[in-house]
């Protein structure tokens, strides 16, 4: 049953897709923040799959770091919360952190689909809270996004000025006490995981699947 939460409490993957333009619906996102043990809406993708998928590539890589020598944390070894000046908690698990010697980091994120911007806003927002995180506290981090079919590099001076505006001002907004904007539409809704007695805007029917008729071209 959907409870407040004591606080706002924000998870990354939360943020990311909505940081590049990804999700328009800010609201979902805030009253996630806002609310705990509320309903999931059964998911439209076989999560079993991509977990079993997800769960070999994360072997094969790992197993390469450590052949290479490197110290590897994994998955829970890396779960983090990190409160703000604000007293939003942002809350994150990455895949992988390898610690190098020279006191340098490498934050990987392994994706079993397409590349996609959010993938690589999700690794920067890791880049920017890990440095905060007692056990990573002072590593500069970079990031590495790895897929079925090669690797994309995100340099440490990526987490720049503009990149903290941009995830301030999300952070701000979903965390605040006034609820943040809400876009029903029905893509998006097809993909979230509130379900109608926690957002009674939400429409079900898919656009995809009905063509309007009468246009002169
Ligand atoms: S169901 Fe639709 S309108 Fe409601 S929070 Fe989710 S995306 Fe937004």
């Amino acid at each position: 049953m959907t409870e407040p939460r004591s606080g706002p409490y924000i998870w990354v993957t939360w943020l990311s897709k909505l940081l590049v333009g990804d999700r328009s619906c800010e609201w979902a996102a805030w009253f996630k923040a806002h609310h705990k043990n509320y309903d999931r809406s059964p998911s439209p993708f076989d999560v079993v799959t991509w977990q079993m998928n997800h769960t070999a590539l994360l072997g094969d890589v790992r197993a390469g770091l450590e052949a290479d020598g490197n110290r590897v944390l994994s998955e829970d070894q890396n779960y983090f919360n990190l409160r703000g000046s604000s007293g939003a908690v942002l809350g994150g698990k990455p895949d992988l952190v390898v610690m190098r010697q020279d006191g340098t980091g490498a934050i990987y994120d392994v994706k079993t689909g397409q590349p996609r911007a959010s993938d690589n806003a999700q690794v920067m927002i890791y880049m920017y809270a890990l440095p905060y995180v007692n056990q990573f506290r002072g590593i500069e981090f970079e990031g590495k996004l790895v897929y079925g079919g090669g690797e994309v590099e995100i340099p440490s001076d990526a987490i720049d000025d503009s990149f903290r505006s941009h995830l301030f001002g999300l952070i701000r907004r979903i965390s605040d006490s006034e609820p943040a904007r809400r876009v029903p539409s029905g893509l998006e809704c097809g993909m979230c995981d509130l379900t109608e007695s926690d957002c009674p805007e939400r429409i079900e029917s898919d656009p995809r699947e009905s063509i309007a008729e009468g246009a002169e071209f």
